[in-house]
C-alpha cells in the first residue's frame, strides 16, 4: 500500500449500516465498551453502556417513529442529472452510481406518509450514509415535494436531518436547495401544519442553515453535532480554544437554539404530544412543566 492510499484508508463506518464491517461485537467509539452488535440494534443504536447515540440507518429510524406498517414512501422518482458534469478525484456521475447501487436509493433522502400514535404525519429522512446526507438538487426537491403534499394532505411535517451540508458536486443548484425547501415550508404555515424538526448527529452547513432550524418545534438528539462550519474550522479562524462541549446539542440547548434535546425511546410519544398541542388538540400525553416552558 502506497503512503497516499494508506491516508485515504476509509475510517471504520459508524453505526450497523449494510457498510459496517461485519462482526458480532463492536467497541463502542464513546466509553470503549464491548457491545453486542445485536444489542444495540435492539437498543435503537443506542449504546447500552454509556447511552452514546450512533447514525441510525433510515428503515430504523421510520420503524421508530411510525406505527407499524403505515409507512408510504412519495421519494424515489427523480434523480440528479449530474449538469456540471463535475469531477474531482472521480466523477460525480460515477460516485453518484456507486453510492445509488449500494444503498439501494436514487439520493440522500426518504419522504413518505404515516401515521404517528395514529396522528397523520408526513416525513422526511435524511442518509448521512449516501454521500454524508449532503443536500443536492434531489435532496431539496424531494423534502420541497413532500412538504408542499403534506400541506395539501394536512398532514404535520417531521425533518430528520444527519448531513454534511450542501453537495458540493453540483454547485450553485446545490446552494439553491436551501431557498427552496425555505419557501415550501411556508406552505405548512400558511395552513398552521405543525413542522418539527429532529437534528441527528451530525447537520452541518446549508441543512442547518435552511429547513432544519426552521422547525415549530426544533428537537436534537444528544451530543449531536450541529453547526454551519465545523468546529475545527471556526478553531482556525478565530485563533482561540472553543468552549467545552461546542455546537453540540446541549451546548445549544443551553444557548437557546434548540427546544429540546431528547433521548431516542422518547422521540415519538413527545412528537405525537407536540403535534396535538400545535394542532389545537388536547393532549393526550402529559407534556412535562419544562417542555411547555419551551414552546
Ligand atoms: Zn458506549
Amino acid at each position: 500500500m502506497t503512503l497516499e492510499r494508506w491516508f485515504r484508508r476509509k475510517k471504520p463506518t459508524k453505526g450497523d449500516d449494510d457498510s459496517s464491517p461485519v462482526g458480532l461485537w463492536l467497541k463502542c467509539e464513546s466509553c470503549n465498551a464491548q457491545i453486542y452488535r445485536k444489542d444495540l440494534v435492539a437498543n435503537l443504536y443506542v449504546c447500552p453502556e454509556c447511552q452514546h447515540h450512533y447514525q441510525m440507518p433510515v428503515d430504523a429510524r421510520l420503524e421508530l417513529l411510525l406505527d407499524e406498517g403505515s409507512f408510504e414512501q412519495w421519494s424515489g422518482h427523480i434523480q440528479a442529472t449530474d449538469p456540471l458534469e463535475f469531477v474531482d478525484q472521480e466523477a460525480y456521475a460515477d460516485k453518484l452510481k456507486a453510492a445509488q447501487e449500494k444503498h439501494h436509493r436514487k439520493d440522500a433522502i426518504v419522504t413518505g406518509s404515516g401515521l404517528l400514535n395514529g396522528l397523520p404525519v408526513a416525513l422526511s429522512v435524511m442518509d448521512f450514509f449516501f454521500l454524508g446526507g449532503s443536500m443536492g438538487s434531489v435532496v431539496g426537491e424531494e423534502i420541497a415535494r413532500a412538504v408542499e403534499r403534506a400541506a395539501d394532505e394536512d398532514r404535520a411535517f417531521i425533518a430528520v436531518t444527519a448531513s454534511g451540508g450542501a453537495r458540493m458536486q453540483e454547485g450553485a443548484l446545490s446552494l439553491m436547495q436551501m431557498a427552496k425547501t425555505t419557501v415550501a415550508l411556508e406552505r405548512l404555515a400558511e395552513k398552521h401544519l405543525p413542522f418539527i424538526s429532529l437534528l441527528t448527529d451530525p447537520t452541518t452547513g446549508g441543512t442547518t442553515a435552511s429547513f432544519a432550524t426552521l422547525g415549530d418545534i426544533i428537537i436534537a438528539e444528544p451530543k449531536a453535532l450541529i453547526c454551519f462550519a465545523g468546529p475545527r474550522v471556526i478553531q482556525q479562524t478565530i485563533k482561540q480554544e472553543l468552549p467545552e462541549g461546542f455546537q453540540r446539542s446541549e451546548f445549544l440547548l443551553e444557548k437557546g437554539m434548540l427546544d429540546d434535546v431528547l433521548e431516542r425511546s422518547k422521540l415519538k410519544d413527545k412528537f405525537a404530544a407536540y403535534i396535538r398541542l400545535l394542532s389545537g388538540k388536547v393532549p393526550q400525553v402529559t407534556l412535562e412543566a419544562e417542555h411547555v416552558a419551551t414552546l
